[in-house]
Formats: C-alpha cells, structure tokens, sequence
C-alpha cells in the first residue's frame, strides 16, 4: 500500500513573496519561502552544468564493467563529498561483461554501398572472415513472429520499423521492441544475423546502439542497428525488387562478469531521519556513448537537488536525502536489482522515490502515484512546482526503468516529465556530447528535482 506523504509536505501557508523570481521560472514564487529561495538558487545556479561537464571531461563513457565504469565510481564519491553530503559509500555489484569489437556492414549487389552501423550490446559475432547473404525486410516483431519457422534460414534480418515523434514515451515504447526483442525472434526463424533500424529520430547519421536480450538456452546472435538514413537507403533498394545481398563483419565478446558498484549519498534527516526520499539516476553510460544526457544530467541533477533541498535550511534537511547512483542501468539493470534485493527490509521507509533518466531537457510535468490515496500531498507538491512552470497530469508516475525493481513493493513515486524532443536523435550514440545540452533546461529541472526531495 502507498503511504502517505501528507506530514512530509505540509507547509505554513505564507503570502506570495513580492520579490522578483528567478530567469527560467514561469509564474509567481512558491508560497513557501524556503522553496522559493531554494528554486531562486538553482535557476541560478551552475553546479549542475559543472558537474555533467566534469563527468563527461573526465570520465566519458562508463559502460558495465570497463575502465571508464571504475573511473566514474571514483568521480561520483568524489562528487557527493565534495557536495557534502553526511555519508558517502560504496554497494558492490556484479554486472556482466560484454566487449564491443568490429562491425561493419556492406551491400553488395544491386549497389554496392558501405552503411553505418553498430552492434547492439549483447550481440554475438559473425563465423570468422564475416557472413554474405540476401536480406529480408520485416517491419516489426509482431510480423517477424507472424513467419512461418525457418522462414529466414540463410538469410540476413532487416527490422525497419521507424521510431514516432511524440512527446511522451510511446512513440520510443512501441518502437525499442525491434532491439530489445527482433533479434532473438529473427534468430529463431532462422536468420544468420539482423540488423535493425536504429530506435530514434531526426536524419543524423549516427547509429543507436543498446541493449538486445537472448530467448533463454540460445547462443547470441550477431546484430547491429544501421543509422537512419542507412536504413532508409537499403529499404529502398529493397523497395526496389532486385535481391539484396549484404556482407556482414560482427565480431563481440561475451567475458563474463565483473564487479560495479552503486554509489549512495545520504543527508540525514533533522525532523524525520528515519523518512528516506529517495533521487535516483544511473551512473553508467553506452560505451560508445560520452553519455551526456544519458545520464550525466541525471548524475548531476540527483547529486545538486539533493545538496539544494538539503541545504534550504540552515538546519539541513527534514527527511533524510540518499541519493543512488547506479551501476549498469544500460546493458540489464544489475544496480537497480542489487539495491532493491539488498534494502528490500527498508522500503517502509521510502517515503518517496524518483528518477532522472531522461536526458537533460526542462521540466513540464509531475505525476504521482499517489493521488488517489493522498490528493491533498499531491496537490501540495503540484503548488511548489507550479511556479517552475510544472504542471500535475493525469495518469500514474511508474518511476523510470532503474525504480522497476522497488516500484512493485508499494513504493510512492514521483515522475517529473521533461522536454525530450531531441533526446532520441543523440540516445545512445557517440553524439551523446555535451554541445547538445541547454544549461538553462538543466537548471529548471534541477530546481523542481530539488522542490521534490524538499
Ligand atoms: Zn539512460
């Protein structure tokens, strides 16, 4: 059952402050003059900028088990001491271990024409010295399913499914079954190899990697997603009726596991210490991915709201504030489940949890699970936000894919929706820079990421 987050937001109610509101607000100031000083100083503020760029100087990208993965434990403990937070440590966690290697894709008949691409992370390999073969469109899983078996015996996949713009997460949603699960269905029909078009938007010529999952007993397939305007090209030399052959060069490494970590901060509580707000974001990246948005900005998102809402008050925070920085979000969700298996006799006292793992856009929504039981908590945080320019919808908060493992056992969540109409031209792909985050956008949605763990 929710619990309730109604003693934990309860406020004096003050007059609406007169004096002028921060550069990126979007109407008068919160009611609360804590809060109001608070988002003032995060519009403000730089910490967050400063710390996606230290992240992506410094580090770059930190996939599951590599250098760049130990390297980013040791900048993010540095990161939340520096931050100041009451204690900073350290969860092992076990990740499996996956080495990208060559990928390369050629047509060869009826034009021959060299595509970008790059392999799908859990993705085998091809026999020695490459596989030649025709290539088959299917649009999508549910087609590919609807193929008699064997059907694409000698024959190489092509999943050509274009992802939707929309401005939430279905247009993303209905399209990533073509990676998460198109290769292990082709695999099954009989297919030497699939390659997908990539889960994203826009005309960049970047591929999209990401995370392809196997059926259980079958040995990994090679697979591999084509950057967008690739795929549009072999789609129409197949559109075109000549048989299509292709030459494919995949080569990974399957090497085991190895052993992450998630790393926690915590500010204790001065009110309520055995409440935990709970500001979640994972610490890994793509390893091909500098991992800016995905998810640097949620890094330094998580660690400034916290060190904003913690330091409102000269006293320190009400509740106690942890902040947990994932390992292995990308390629299984080991940090999320460790947790969770590790605190799973804790969860009573989460009295709310949340995640960044959207990029680096600003704010515009706030949903909650909880409205139901507690409209009066719900309606409260809604007000705080309001002035950000933050407005409650309908619909419940399910907390992103690193709260899946914590979500089932009852506890309250908060979403906040963010502008993402760019995010999914640079998800997952070298072009995950920081040139493509808005320092503005950062600073709003920190400001209502720290309005919520206040
Ligand atoms: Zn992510």
């Amino acid at each position: 059952m929710t619990r309730s987050l109604r003693p934990a937001l309860c406020f004096a109610a003050v007059a609406v402050l007169s004096i002028p509101f921060g550069a990126g607000a979007a109407g008068p100031a919160p009611s609360d003059p804590e809060v109001a000083a608070m988002q003032r100083q995060a519009l403000a503020g730089e910490r967050t900028w400063q710390l996606v760029t230290s992240l992506v100087t410094e580090v770059g990208p930190r996939f599951a088990g590599t250098p760049g993965d130990a390297q980013s434990i040791a900048w993010a403990e540095r990161a939340l001491r520096e931050a100041g937070f009451d204690r900073v440590w350290t969860e092992p966690v076990t990740v499996p271990r996956w080495i990208r290697g060559t990928a390369t894709a050629e047509i060869l008949a009826p034009h021959a024409r060299r595509l970008e691409v790059v392999a799908l992370g859990g993705s085998g390999s091809t026999p020695p010295g490459g596989i030649e073969a025709e290539v088959v469109e299917v649009f999508d899983v549910e087609a590919l399913e609807a193929l008699p078996e064997g059907a694409l015996a000698g024959r190489i996949a092509f999943l050509s499914r274009p992802m939707e713009q929309r401005a939430d997460w279905t247009g993303y949603g209905e399209a990533v079954p073509i990676r998460s699960r198109g290769p292990a269905v082709a695999a099954r029909k009989g297919a030497l190899a699939t390659l997908i078009r990539s889960v994203a938007i826009g005309p960049d010529r970047f591929p999209h990697t990401g995370a392809t999952r196997w059926e259980e007993g079958t040995s990994p397939a090679p697979t591999a997603a084509l950057a967008v305007p690739d795929a549009e090209l072999l789609h129409r030399q197949l559109a075109a009726g000549a048989p299509v052959r292709m030459r494919l060069v995949i080569e990974n490494e399957h090497a085991g596991e190895a052993v992450s970590a998630n790393v926690i901060g915590e500010f204790r509580g001065r009110e309520r210490p055995g409440e935990v707000v709970l500001l979640v974001a994972h610490r890994d990246s793509w390893d091909i991915a500098p991992g800016a948005q995905d998810n640097g900005t949620g890094v330094a998102t998580m660690i400034e709201a916290a060190r904003l809402a913690a330091t409102a008050s000269r006293q320190g925070p009400r509740r106690t504030l942890r902040v947990l920085l994932t390992a292995n979000e990308e390629f299984g969700l080991s940090g999320a489940r460790a947790y969770a298996a590790a605190h799973a006799a804790e969860t009573g006292s989460i009295v709310l949890a949340t995640e960044s793992d959207q990029g680096g856009g600003r704010a515009h929504g706030l949903l909650v699970n909880f409205a139901a039981e507690d409209a009066a908590a719900s309606g409260e945080l809604a007000a705080l936000l309001a002035p950000l320019g933050v407005a409650l919808r309908s619909g419940e908060a399910g907390g992103g894919a690193d709260l899946s493992p914590l979500a089932p056992l009852g506890v309250p969540l908060v979403d906040l929706d963010l502008e993402r109409a760019r995010y999914f031209e640079v998800h997952h792909t070298i072009n995950d820079t920081l040139e493509r985050v808005v320092p503005a956008d950062l600073r709003q949605a920190t400001a209502a990421w720290a309005t919520v763990a206040w």
